[in-house]
């Protein structure tokens, strides 16, 4: 399965200044990092770092055979704050859900996996009335999936600090 949204390719720097001037200006958005073989990922043979700038309407994309780690490194905390990436805010609560503790277990195994932050009107979202987090894990074509007509940072933060301490 391929993705099929539409897009404006734009270069990886275009992205990152897109995503500024967007959360500059207040309006809703969000970012995807999406991996090879990602079911989303519209050229699966690469990496593609897509920007929603929701109450535009637009989606961007940039491809590259390099991960946007970097990029998404910054650009989270743009978008949830810096608390999404700090150990300190976690309240532990949120350990106990599957998906985290199936990202966990990914993460102890070394496998790959990755996943995704769907905020409301998400153009991957399989339901864009709410807020989705879905995982991905190599090896299973299952997709583990948590819906919530609430913000889902407490959750988001124990999958984002497994996922950046991947590339520690
Ligand atoms: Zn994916
Ligand atoms: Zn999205």
């Amino acid at each position: 399965m391929t993705a099929e949204f539409a897009f404006v390719e734009v270069t990886r720097e275009k992205a990152v200044e897109i995503s500024r001037a967007i959360a500059a200006a207040g309006r809703a958005w969000h970012i995807h990092a999406l991996h090879p073989g990602c079911r989303f990922n519209p050229r699966p043979e690469g990496h593609c770092f897509v920007v929603e700038d929701t109450d535009a309407a637009e989606t961007y994309c940039a491809f590259s055979d390099q991960p946007f780690t970097k990029e998404c490194h910054e650009l989270v905390q743009l978008l949830h704050g810096n608390s999404i990436l700090n150990s300190d805010c976690s309240t532990g609560d949120a350990k106990d859900q599957p998906i985290v503790k199936s990202a966990a277990e990914a993460f102890a195994k070394g496998e790959k996996w990755h996943h995704h932050m769907m905020k409301p009107g998400c153009v991957l979202s399989p339901l864009p009335s709410h807020y989705v987090i879905t995982l991905e894990r190599e090896g299973s074509d299952e997709v583990e999936t948590r819906t919530s007509d609430l913000p889902l940072d407490d959750t988001l933060r124990e999958i984002e600090l497994l996922y950046f301490k991947q590339y520690d």
